[in-house]
């Protein structure tokens, strides 16, 4: 009689492949930097290799193998989403850390949040950490909201991504009209500011440089009105680690293993399967704005999404 193992080989990772991985993402982050700001182009040529496995016993891996697929297509046939699954988050905020420092967030920016969601009313109340960011919504009302005042300053990328030119979305009313338009409070302002701005010295992670984008940014101090300072800023699904063929910061690091990424438009990709396995299970947040959010939910509880108030 064949056990499960025999049908579903178990992979395991050594300290040195794990090693060996780790080299991959490095060399595959440099190779990234020098990527299209709009996506035109991808170095998914020059990329280490992943360690060898059947692609689907380790989830983070087939991810990376999934969005290396979608690099080998035109950017207009990739089409990214993410899964967020609400049963498995346990609300440790790391994954809002790790955006923070893979993005060189300042102050009062954070592109993802994990709020505490509460339910129902006594005695019957229900509290759960529910993990939120851009929805990079199909039809982004934030996007005429803040060309209106700051001409195609946010653009509708073809594989899905709101993106924002930091060149033009520039100054406090193109950013609270985009902020208001969203129902997702997705948005933030850059002020200018550092957290280590009032103490002895400015410390040098906060002048790091920043790839959204695909771009290089660094804040410096007294230069407030600098892009990316002076304007609104949000989640963009960690572009540069998409074009290094790596999943965004908040997945990789994600603890409890609730947050998928891929490409929506691959059969074969883990996102899809997801998708296609749980028609019944998935909620996507205020769809009746139509909106078409690009982050979808997997829960057991149907009012799940009930207590999220934007
Ligand atoms: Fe725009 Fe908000 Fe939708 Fe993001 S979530 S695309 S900021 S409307
Ligand atoms: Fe939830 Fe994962 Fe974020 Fe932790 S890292 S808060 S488990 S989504």
């Amino acid at each position: 009689m064949s056990t499960e193992h025999e049908k579903s080989p178990v992979v395991t990772i050594g300290r040195r492949e794990l090693f060996e991985l780790g080299a991959a993402v490095g060399v595959a982050l440099l190779a990234g930097s020098e990527a299209s700001a709009q996506g035109g182009t991808v170095p998914s040529a020059g990329l280490a290799p992943l360690p060898a496995t059947d692609g689907t016993a380790i989830e983070l891996l087939r991810m990376q193998a999934d969005i290396r697929r979608a690099l080998q297509k035109p950017v207009e046939q990739r089409g990214w989403i993410m899964v967020v699954d609400g049963r498995k988050c346990v609300g440790c905020q790391a994954c809002v850390v790790a955006c923070v420092a893979e993005n060189v967030l300042p102050p009062g920016v954070t592109y993802r949040a994990v709020p505490e969601i509460e339910y129902g009313s006594y005695p019957d109340v229900k509290k759960y950490p529910m993990p939120t960011q851009c929805m990079q919504c199909d039809k982004p009302p934030c996007l005429p909201a803040a060309n209106a005042i700051a001409p195609r300053s946010i653009s509708k990328r073809p594989d899905g991504i709101v993106a924002i030119d930091y060149t033009k979305f520039r100054g406090r009313a193109a950013f609270e009209a985009a902020s208001k338009a969203c129902p997702y409070r997705a948005l933030y302002y850059d002020d200018g500011s550092f957290y280590t701005q009032d103490t002895p010295a400015l410390q040098a992670y906060e002048r790091t440089v920043g790839h959204d984008y695909n771009r290089h940014w660094v804040r410096e101090p007294g230069k407030a009105g600098e892009p990316p300072a002076g304007g609104g800023r949000k989640c963009h699904f960690c572009l540069q680690r998409l074009n290094a063929g790596l999943v965004p910061a908040c997945v990789t690091t994600c603890i409890g293993r609730a947050l998928y990424f891929g490409d929506k438009n691959d059969p074969q990709s883990l996102v899809n399967e997801l998708l296609v396995k749980n028609p019944s299970k998935l909620l996507r947040i205020r769809e009746n704005r139509g909106t078409e959010p690009r982050v979808y939910y997997l829960t057991d509880d149907p009012q799940f999404i009930a207590g999220f108030h934007a």
